[in-house]
């Protein structure tokens, strides 16, 4: 189970003439095994709010709280549980070892490890190119071994930054499909950051769309999906 409440968050960047406000008094909540999508145009904040709930940045202003995260790992499963637009991958790594990083950062045993990443690769379909390094494999395949290190720490929260923006139809479509099963079978919230509005719409429960006014004012507005 895991709650998000952001409440009353701002984030201005730089000093002087020279800031940037990225967010501006944006409030929302999102609910346990809840898909959201945080749609919008280009530079409205979207990303800046994702880091925020990653634990990756602090705002300036307001708070982001998550409840439900057992409390030593959670730190790390909120850092580790996100998937960028490009992945990162560390690519003198084994496809593998990249699976198994924050597994290790725990401190989980070598045996735990390899039994654990054998698990995830199966799952997003790249058992065979386990000990393959990163830059041997193709775009598509690449982002699922981002996920599969993203799902490692089994993250109650899984969030994600326009992970399908590099692909082609035909691998998006096969990996979105994956990821509403991870949702079926887990029960995992997910946080899902896109500008396409098609891809909400078929992804999401519920979609916050985040607008740029001139005047950097943001505005969330919740459009609940009628369910299937
Ligand atoms: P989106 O993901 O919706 O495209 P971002 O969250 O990346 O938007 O950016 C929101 C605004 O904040 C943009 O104007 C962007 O230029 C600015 N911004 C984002 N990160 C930084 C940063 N580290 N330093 C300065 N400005 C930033
Ligand atoms: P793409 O991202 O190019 O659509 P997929 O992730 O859908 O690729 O993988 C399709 C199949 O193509 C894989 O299961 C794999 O067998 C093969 N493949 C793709 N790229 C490579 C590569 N660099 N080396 C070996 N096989 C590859």
């Amino acid at each position: 189970v895991c709650h998000i409440e952001v409440d009353h968050v701002s984030v201005v960047f730089g000093t002087g003439t020279q800031q940037v406000t990225a967010l501006s008094d944006v409030s929302f909540h999102i609910g346990s095994n809840e898909f959201v999508s945080l749609l919008g145009p280009s530079g409205c904040g979207k990303s800046t709010l994702l880091r925020l709930v990653a634990d990756l940045l602090q705002p300036t202003s307001g708070s982001v709280r998550i409840a439900g995260d057992e409390p030593e790992k959670a730190r790390l499963q909120r850092q580790f549980g996100i998937v960028f637009q490009t992945p990162a991958l560390f690519d003198w790594r084994t496809v593998r070892h990249n699976v198994e990083l924050p597994l290790e950062l725990l401190g989980t045993s070598k045996k735990e490890c390899k039994r654990m990443s054998a698990e995830l690769l199966e799952l997003v379909g790249l058992t065979r190119f386990a000990d393959h390094y990163p830059w041997q494999l193709s775009g598509g395949m690449q982002q699922r071994v981002s996920i599969a290190r993203a799902l490692a720490l089994d993250p109650p929260l899984l969030l994600m930054d326009e992970p399908f923006s590099a692909l082609d139809e035909f691998t998006k479509e096969k990996l979105q499909l994956e990821l509403l099963d991870i949702k079926r079978s887990t029960g995992k919230t997910f946080l899902f950051v896109t500008h396409s509005i098609p891809e909400a719409v078929f992804l999401s429960d519920r979609i916050i769309v985040l607008s740029a006014h001139p005047g950097q004012v943001h505005s969330i507005h919740h459009v609940e999906l009628p369910s299937e």
